[in-house]
C-alpha cells in the first residue's frame, strides 16, 4: 500500500490481512494535506508521530514499513529506531522512497 494517509492504514491493513497471509507492505505519506489555494502543505507529519503510528500498522499486520511523499530521513530514522527494538523474529524493514 503506497502513499495513503497514515490515518487510513490500520483499516486498510486489516482488510488486506483478512484476504491474504502474504507480507503486507505499507509506505504511507506523512499525513500532511496539500492546500492548492495556499500552495502549501497543512497538518503535521513529524517523524516521531509517524513512528508511533507505525506501531499500530505493525499490530494490524504490516511487516514492511516505509514512507512515501513528505516523509523525510527523520521519519525513517524514527521508524528504524523502533523496528530495531522489535524481537528478531518479528522485525520489519524500513526504508525511504
Ligand atoms: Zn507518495
Amino acid at each position: 500500500m503506497n502513499c495513503s494517509a497514515p490515518r487510513y492504514i490500520p483499516d486498510l491493513v486489516r482488510a488486506i490481512r483478512s484476504a491474504t497471509q502474504k507480507p503486507i507492505v505499507v509506505y504511507p505519506n506523512s499525513g500532511e494535506v496539500y492546500d492548492a489555494a495556499r500552495r502549501d502543505w497543512r497538518g503535521s507529519g513529524s517523524g516521531a508521530t509517524f513512528a508511533e503510528q507505525a506501531r499500530e500498522w505493525y499490530a494490524c499486520g504490516a511487516r514492511i514499513i516505509g514512507g512515501c511523499c513528505r516523509t523525510t530521513p527523520d521519519h525513517i530514522r524514527a521508524l528504524a529506531a523502533w523496528a530495531r527494538a522489535l524481537p528478531p523474529s518479528s522485525s520489519s524493514a524500513s526504508e525511504a522512497k
